[in-house]
């Protein structure tokens, strides 16, 4: 019997061991089929669900998830299965794109600080800060000390989250080249989702190794108590959306939110 016991353990990213996000494969299931998997993730659903309307309640904590994944790993489709158990008035979706004139003019942290929930709230980033030290990097956009610098402000920035309340939960999904190469041709060849391709896309896929490096050491640079990063293996779509689902749940059930206390009420009212 395949069990999801232990299954946030293997996947998170231990604070100061040490990782290879290579030895981690894509294709990985934990013992777990389309089927077996669809159905181990609906009362991870239910579970969460329950959960967020206490955290709302409660009026007291928040949780801020990150994803992070290179082009076609599944973002958008795994807020798509994962959200779609929060109620919307408590949860929030902030998508990072190439910065504005104006983002740029700050400090990198400042538009991502004011999209950070408050109380009671479910903050989900489709992208994030991480982006200062992986794209940024990549494409040489600031100078190395720079972008170096940026691991530390991200600890700083993070233990201020979590030690004024905020629970923060950070994902990369994890997909091969290959996979990624047959998901760029599935959007290339369906009009329906040309609106997702792009040709930058493609010269992005040509610095594949580039990318891989900035997250081994954006990982292992940033990976904390606090604020712990899983890699997801992501080639199954499936199997993602079930383990970052088990994750929350678990997350969130640490968490303990409950509802407020009851006023006190007079006995047997009945209301006319
Ligand atoms: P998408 O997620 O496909 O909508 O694309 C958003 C694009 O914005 C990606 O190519 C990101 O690399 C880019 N992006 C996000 N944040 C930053 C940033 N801080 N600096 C430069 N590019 C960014
Ligand atoms: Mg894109």
């Amino acid at each position: 019997m395949i069990s999801l016991q232990n299954l946030r353990e293997r996947l998170r990213v231990g604070a100061g061991t040490e990782f290879e996000l290579a030895s981690v494969d894509p294709d990985y299931t934990f013992g777990f089929d389309k089927v077996t998997a669809k159905e181990a993730r609906k009362p991870e659903l239910d579970r969460l669900s329950d959960l967020q309307d206490r955290l709302w309640a409660q009026d007291k904590q928040a949780v801020l998830v990150v994803l992070q994944g290179i082009d076609t790993s599944g973002k958008d489709g795994t807020i798509r299965k994962v959200a779609g158990a929060f109620n919307p008035q408590g949860c929030a979706v902030s998508s990072f794109k190439v910065p504005t004139p104006e983002e740029l003019s700050h400090d990198f942290l400042w538009r991502v600080h004011r999209r950070v929930p408050g109380k009671g709230l479910v903050g989900i980033f489709n992208r994030s800060h991480y982006e200062d030290v992986l794209v940024v990097r990549v494409h040489s956009l600031v100078p190395e000390d720079v972008w170096r610098a940026r691991y530390e402000q991200i600890r700083n920035f993070e233990r201020l989250l979590h030690g004024t309340g905020t629970r923060i939960v950070k994902f990369m999904l994890h997909i091969s080249r290959d996979e990624q190469r047959e998901r760029l041709q599935a959007r290339y060849d369906d009009p329906a989702k040309h609106w997702k391709f792009s040709l930058g896309d493609l010269d992005e896929r040509k610095r594949w190794d580039d990318y891989i490096a900035a997250y081994q050491d954006a990982l292992v640079e940033t990976s904390t108590e606090d604020a712990p990063w899983y890699v997801i293996p992501a080639n199954r779509k499936w199997f993602r959306n079930l383990a970052v689902a088990r994750i929350l749940a678990e997350t969130l059930t640490e968490m303990a939110p409950d509802y407020p206390p009851a006023p006190d009420l007079p006995a047997n009212l009945l209301i006319e």
